[in-house]
């Protein structure tokens, strides 16, 4: 689950990062009220606008604007809301912006003494460790660092069974090039970070930029972050953020009924039992010329009501034009599935507008295949995993 940039530095603050501070509004009312309320707080008079939509580069698309007094905080927030904010990480059509963050502006105006970091935590999977990465050369552009001068990203991995050790925190300040107050603001920083990203089962922070200011301050401007869905059951205050106007709707709906599924750009829906048999499913059908148009875990019960759940999810992408099941029968017979199949199509009326292609594999696969040739609807069986790929090359064609 993503997080939007204000409930991440929410997170933050509470586990003590310093954070640049801001207030959500949703009009210019309350974005006036807002700049008012922080002026108070941290006497800057200049306030950053920002818009909060789940996707970064925000700042290149006109989503991050600088007000230099009320009226402008107004004619900002008044642009920024409602706008669909297209960056180089949203689709053509944009986000909508519903909210923004008025921020206080912590680039002190003249001051040629701040410095801008990147810095994540994330998992690095083939280690099987979190590790924070970080670059002295943080802002907006870090793919472009990552790609010309890949010796200025660093990697920083940790023990499980120690956590963040205190000369680790030393040594990313000291590859900061940190000295003196800052130094210290920095392995308090970083290990402050890392005991959010623990404490939230996130499975990515984002900061870019860490920001030092020009009186040694370590603070968050910007937070991209990822929560672990699967452990959102035991962290019930951050499931209350989950924001479902930023969702895929099919995902949602997907996810209501409980069904593992992911929507990709492709044209051959897929329903399948099993992740890793969906991976492979996945390679079959691109190895057949297609482009799998989702990722679907059914999981362990195939029945009619489950299939038939999963084929109104699927069709609900228009750019499905043909759908491939693909069921490894073991405990569920494949014979229950095959009538599940032909139960969920027959119930379906005639919804379903695509050809369909079944592959059941396991106890009982001839006789399934005998129930779907028997029963008269546009459906092709296929015992074998190459068969059902030539089938789908055949409908694609
Ligand atoms: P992103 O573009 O989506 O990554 O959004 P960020 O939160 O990183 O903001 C983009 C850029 O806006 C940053 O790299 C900063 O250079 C700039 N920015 C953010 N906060 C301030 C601020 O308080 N004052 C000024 N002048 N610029 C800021
Ligand atoms: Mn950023």
């Amino acid at each position: 689950m993503n997080l939007h940039e204000y409930q991440g530095k929410e997170i933050l603050a509470s586990f003590g990062v310093r954070i640049q501070r801001g207030i959500v509004a949703h009009n210019k009312k309350e974005a006036v009220d807002a700049a008012k309320q922080l002026t108070q707080e941290t006497g800057t008079s200049w306030h950053v606008i920002k818009a909060q939509v789940h996707a970064g580069g925000r700042g290149k698309g006109g989503g991050v604007k600088l007000a230099k007094n009320l009226k402008e905080v107004e004619s900002i927030a008044e642009e920024i809301i409602g706008m669909n904010l297209v960056t180089p990480q949203t689709s053509a059509e944009g986000k909508k912006v519903h909210q923004v963050l008025v921020a206080e502006d912590v680039y002190y105006p003249g001051d040629s003494d701040t410095e801008e970091y990147y810095m994540s935590v994330l998992l690095n999977r083939a280690e099987s460790r979190v590790m924070i990465m970080y670059s002295p050369e943080g802002g907006m552009d870090i793919e472009e660092v990552a790609d010309k001068t890949p010796h200025l990203i660093f990697t920083e991995e940790i023990d499980p069974a120690t956590g963040l050790l205190p000369f680790q925190a030393r040594k990313i300040a000291f590859n900061l090039g940190l000295s003196g107050t800052a130094f210290k603001e920095m392995t308090r920083f970083v290990s402050s970070l890392y005991k959010a990203y623990e404490q939230s089962d996130a499975s990515l922070f984002e900061i870019n930029p860490v920001l030092k200011t020009s009186d040694d301050k370590i603070l968050a401007v910007d937070a991209k972050v990822s929560l672990d869905d699967n452990a959102l059951f035991r962290r019930k205050q951050y499931a209350e953020m989950r924001d479902l106007r930023e969702e895929n709707p099919i995902e949602v709906e997907a996810r209501a009924v409980g069904l593992n599924y992911v929507d990709l750009d492709g044209n051959v829906g897929c329903m399948v039992n099993g992740a890793g048999l969906a991976m492979a499913t996945m390679d079959l059908i691109k190895m057949a010329g297609g482009e799998p148009a989702n990722f679907l875990d059914v999981g362990g019960t195939a029945d009619a009501k489950r299939v038939e759940e999963a084929f109104r999810i699927i069709l609900k992408d228009a750019n499905v034009k043909a759908i491939l099941i693909n069921i490894f029968g073991g405990i569920v017979r494949c014979d229950r599935v095959a009538q599940g199949v032909v139960d969920a199509y027959k119930n379906m009326g005639d919804a379903i507008k695509v050809p369909i292609i079944v592959r059941l594999q396991g106890t009982n696969a001839e006789l399934a295949k005998e129930i779907l040739d028997n029963s008269g609807l546009a459906v092709h069986s296929a015992v074998q995993f190459q068969e059902a790929a030539d089938k789908v090359k055949e409908v694609l064609a």
